[in-house]
């Protein structure tokens, strides 16, 4: 037998009524947009026959590879606030899982191939601007270090969908950790089926967290499942606040219980720092605001300590105690790494240091960005050069407002070394946590603008390039670190990708 193009190794499939088989909808005229030769490699995978014409159908949905056991998986959540019992992947499909050379178990998952028992309303459809913006900024992510599910290809399909216009339409493969959140928890709470709870977490451990299943006491594993997701979660948004990612749509069906970033539909990078920063269209109060995101993930992780209660303890006011004690430590391991992930980006050294007193430096410098409007990302990347005794590019960016930094940075340079090889070489590490290099709100517009009125994916390959290699400053890429200019930026709205 011929080499498969996957070497499907499926579980959750078999899970009994956890999802629904079903196949993906057929599509006219398939057009490589994208194919992730990096990841392919990555992932162990037969690269060549995967960009192939034979790749192209399967990645299409026009034939369903060998090994896929493709289902439509089951799921909640609270979207904005208010739960709905029903959600699930009314446009998408779990192909499969891989293992790869790592030994990790990766779901292979289609989005925008039609629709599905989940669909309510929808078409079950994904444009051509959507998915080129969940591959452009999901791989940004990754560069950055961040965790999150990838892209492997992004196909043309021939079709026109209808948005508020009729736009090309296009079908993405994406690869998690697992494509388990919050929200399939929910589903399985809010029907009180325990039993499918139960399988679900466990295979859920099994993925994410197997040492927890040594533990003899059940109940103490499942805690101590709540405990992990909280504590890869506290990175993660952490990780988010460290770039000024803005998710945009943080609803319990977009958390991951893997840690894993998921769900690129409104997100999008601060520019000028405003903690109350909101970029997405439909969320008009500001609940998923920059500022808010540490805020919501622990409302999130709530929502999943309730789901995962009858599990916890028999006892409810006990399983109550224990699952409450998790949830409030979520604000101080939060504060944890985000101060470590602050301390690096200003090249500050934690031993011995003061937390509080570094966790102010950090802060006061946030709160001149925010008076001063300053581009957070430039704001951090051009402190370095001050090292190098370079500090004009820091002027620049700052303009008139050089005497309210002024101060700051005297404070800084006190509890950095001033000068020489070691002034030098921590310059050279700022540089490489702070980057140069984000997905530029207007340019992915442009990009993905491009990509869908011309079918020209030219921008879309030149920013992808950009922002693969973040961190090292290019002189030809110059134009790509600058922020927007004030009518770029004005009013910039993203949307739900639907
Ligand atoms: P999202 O906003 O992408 O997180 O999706 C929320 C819910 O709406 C999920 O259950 C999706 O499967 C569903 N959904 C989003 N777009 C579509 C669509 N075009 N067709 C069917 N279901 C959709
Ligand atoms: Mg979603």
């Amino acid at each position: 037998m011929p080499n498969p193009l996957f070497p499907f190794d499926n579980r959750y499939a078999q899970l009994d009524g956890l999802s629904v088989p079903w196949q993906p909808a057929k599509v006219p005229a398939p057009r490589w947009l994208r194919f992730n030769h990096a990841l392919a490699e990555d992932l162990g995978l037969n690269t060549s026959a995967l960009d192939s014409d034979e790749g192209l159908v399967v990645l299409a949905g026009n034939q369903v590879p060998d090994g896929a056991q493709p289902v439509a998986q089951a799921y909640a959540g609270h979207q904005f606030g208010g739960f709905s019992p029903q959600l699930g992947d009314g446009r998408a499909l779990l192909l499969g899982e891989i293992i790869d050379p790592q030994g990790q178990r990766r779901d292979i998952a289609f989005k925008g191939s039609g629709r599905t028992p989940f669909s309510r309303g929808g078409d079950g459809k994904a444009a051509v601007g959507p998915v080129l913006r969940e591959y452009l900024i999901s791989e940004a992510m990754h560069a950055l270090g961040i965790p999150t599910t990838r892209t492997l290809a992004a196909i043309a399909t021939g079709e026109t969908i209808s948005r508020e216009r009729a736009l090309p339409g296009a079908i993405l493969t994406r690869v998690a950790a697992s494509h388990i959140r919050v929200g399939t928890f929910q589903f399985f709470a809010a029907r009180r089926d325990t039993e499918r709870l139960r399988v679900l977490a466990d295979h859920a451990i099994g993925r994410h967290d197997p040492d927890l299943l040594k533990m003899a006491e059940p109940g103490e594993r499942y805690l101590a499942f709540l405990d992990a997701v909280a504590a890869r979660q506290a990175k993660l948004i952490a990780l988010w606040m460290s770039v000024g990612f803005i998710h945009g749509v943080m609803n319990t069906d977009n958390m991951t219980v893997s840690g894993e970033t998921i769900d690129y539909g409104p997100c999008a990078f601060l520019e000028a720092y405003d903690p109350e920063t909101v970029f997405s269209s439909i969320d008009s109060h500001g609940r998923y605001a920059f500022g808010n995101q540490p805020g919501i993930a622990q409302w999130n992780l709530t929502r999943l300590a309730e789901a995962l209660l009858p599990l916890i303890d028999d006892d409810s006011d006990l399983a109550v105690i224990k699952a409450t004690q998790v949830i409030e430590r979520f604000p101080d391991r939060f504060s944890q790494h985000w101060l470590n992930l602050h301390r690096a980006k200003l090249g500050l050294r934690a031993d011995g240091a003061d937390d509080e007193a570094d966790r102010t430096l950090a802060n006061d410098l946030l709160q001149l960005m925010h008076e001063h409007r300053i581009d957070f990302t430039l704001g951090f990347r051009r402190l370095s050069a001050v090292l190098r005794g370079q500090p004009d590019d820091l002027r620049t960016l700052w303009g008139d407002d050089t005497a309210a930094l002024g101060a700051w940075l005297g404070r800084w340079q006190a509890r950095v070394p001033a000068s020489g090889e070691a002034a030098t070489e921590l310059a050279d590490r700022m540089d490489a946590t702070n980057p140069v290099y984000i997905p530029r709100n207007h340019l992915v517009e442009n990009a993905l603008d491009s990509a869908t009125d011309a079918g020209d994916l030219k921008p879309f390959e030149r920013l992808l390039s950009i922002v693969s290699d973040p961190y090292t400053e290019r002189s030809a890429d110059a134009l790509a670190a600058l922020p927007g200019t004030p009518e770029q930026t004005r009013g910039y709205r993203t949307f739900c990708g639907t």
